[in-house]
């Protein structure tokens, strides 16, 4: 046993702070003369102490509390394992004299963040290639190739690169001439950009419900909800899972409404056979880090519409007029996404498929570990629709918030399923209805999803979860 974790109990307690210094471990053994072991003192321990009004000089045998928790000689590292949790990660061992023979750390201190992007292709290749072309800034063949390849892929007409996902919203917005006036619907679960994208049009947002089993945005829900005014739907393919394209695509029909697909988190999905993103008059993609491709930040409209397709070039480059440089025939943006960002997003498009199929089995994975933990319900499989995993996402049936905590603190970077946008005092006053999105966001978790996920994180996961939920 290491030599500086000892401290006798008849010194002050200046001595075991100065211990804790020089082990650099957070806490100290105290013992008696004949080391037998007296308690534990950490440097919070310490640390309340002095904020109570404590002396510093004050002996430690005054101080050390003679509850703590240790182990006998022949613990095996299953017993001591089941000792540790969330506040107690070291365990004193004694011999039958209660003598300090060794200690018992368990360290949690690699964290599993949610997500990674994966960068080890022909990224760095044609970064530097297009650094040394010295196309870096807004035209470049990588961005020719990127919005080509991409709309190819999700299987458009044409591709429009820009700056994110959130302006690939609003320059779908108003390239349909929404604004001021209209009305624009869209799901209470989802990330806020989808619904300021229309706030920033002028546009009035129109909250509806979602549907229990897809998360996705519910046709009757928007059938019920159109108005004169309504002028688009937004539908969002929520974690992967593609939304209701069939019913949407009919009532849009039927009422004359423009569609806007957000399929920032559903790069591949598929509904009926084609793919998410497909459907609409513009969908709108997003390449931000933690999608499930990425060029640090970017975002992509895509359709088959060529008049949109202009229309969205002239406002996306400052409303410049095409025939006569430096003519403005409207007020415009800048939206542009650089050369370098393409290049990155060309090689990441060489290897969505391994991508996605490598996600696909984070979430098997999980769902073998986890099969019989009943409170876990995975997102769900749907007939004709065939999702993605950007983010493993699940329901918690009970006890969501104190297992998201739990899990955190022992280094599993769970997070918590977006709020409904309806919770929120900005976005509350758009709300049409909301009854599933309120209850499913507050069992809603997502999953670390990323290559550092491996055997040891999934049985990690399923020690923790089984813990928690008290199975054997
Ligand atoms: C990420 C995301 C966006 C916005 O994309 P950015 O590139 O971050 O602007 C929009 N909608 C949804 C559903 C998203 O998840």
């Amino acid at each position: 046993m290491q030599k500086n974790l000892k401290c006798l109990n008849s010194e002050p307690l200046l001595s075991a702070w100065r211990i804790i210094n020089e082990n650099a471990k957070g806490f100290v053994f105290i013992i008696d003369e004949n080391n037998v072991l007296k308690g534990i003192i950490t440097d919070g321990d310490i640390r309340r102490f002095m904020l109570e009004g404590g002396n510093i000089n004050e002996a430690v045998r005054n101080v050390v509390s003679d509850k703590f928790v240790y182990a006998d000689e022949d613990a095996t590292a299953d017993e001591l394992l089941k000792m540790v949790n969330h506040r107690i990660k070291v365990v004193p061992v004694v011999d039958k004299d209660f003598k300090l023979k060794d200690y018992f750390e368990y360290k949690s201190d690699f964290r599993i963040p949610v997500a990674q992007p994966e960068l080890n292709g022909n990224e760095l290749k044609y970064l530097t290639d297009a650094l040394l072309s010295t196309w870096i800034s807004s035209s470049g063949h990588y961005l020719n190739r990127f919005e080509q390849e991409f709309s190819n892929y999700i299987g458009t007409e044409y591709g429009l690169a820009v700056s994110n996902g959130t302006v690939a919203l609003q320059l779908a917005l108003l390239a349909l001439d929404i604004g001021k006036g209209d009305e624009v619907i869209v799901p209470d679960l989802t990330f806020a950009a989808t619904i300021n994208a229309v706030l920033y049009t002028g546009a009035t947002p129109v909250i509806v419900d979602i549907e229990e089993q897809s998360w996705c945005i519910d046709p009757d829900e928007i059938k019920k909800a159109i108005t004169e005014k309504t002028k688009a739907v937004i539908p969002v393919h929520l974690y992967g899972q593609p939304a209701d394209m069939d019913k949407i695509m009919k009532i849009a029909d039927e009422y004359n409404l423009g569609v806007i697909e957000d399929a920032a988190e559903a790069h591949g999905a598929k509904y009926n056979g084609k793919r998410a993103g497909s459907f609409g008059d513009i969908s709108c993609f997003s390449f931000f880090g933690n999608k499930v491709i990425t060029t640090g930040e970017g975002g992509m409209c895509l359709t088959d519409n060529a008049e949109l397709l202009e229309k969205m070039k002239i406002l996306k480059n400052h409303g410049m007029s095409k025939s006569k440089k430096y003519w403005h025939d409207v007020v415009g943006y800048n939206f542009r996404m650089t050369n370098l960002q393409a290049a990155v997003g060309v090689a990441q498009l060489e290897r969505i498929d391994t991508i996605l199929r490598e996600k696909q089995k984070i979430e098997d994975n999980y769902k073998s570990a986890l099969g019989n933990i009943e409170e876990i319900i995975f997102q769900s499989e749907i007939t004709g629709r065939n999702k993605i995993i950007w983010l493993v996402s699940a329901l918690v049936k009970e006890r969501r918030d104190e297992f998201i905590d739990f899990m955190q603190s022992e280094g599993i970077d769970i997070r918590p399923m977006f709020y409904p946008l309806s919770e929120m005092p900005v976005y509350k006053d758009y709300t049409y209805s909301n009854h599933n999105s309120r209850k499913l966001s507050k069992m809603g978790i997502n999953f670390p999803t990323n290559s550092a996920v491996n055997q040891k994180v999934y049985d990690k996961v399923s020690r923790l979860c089984r813990d928690f939920f008290n199975y054997k």
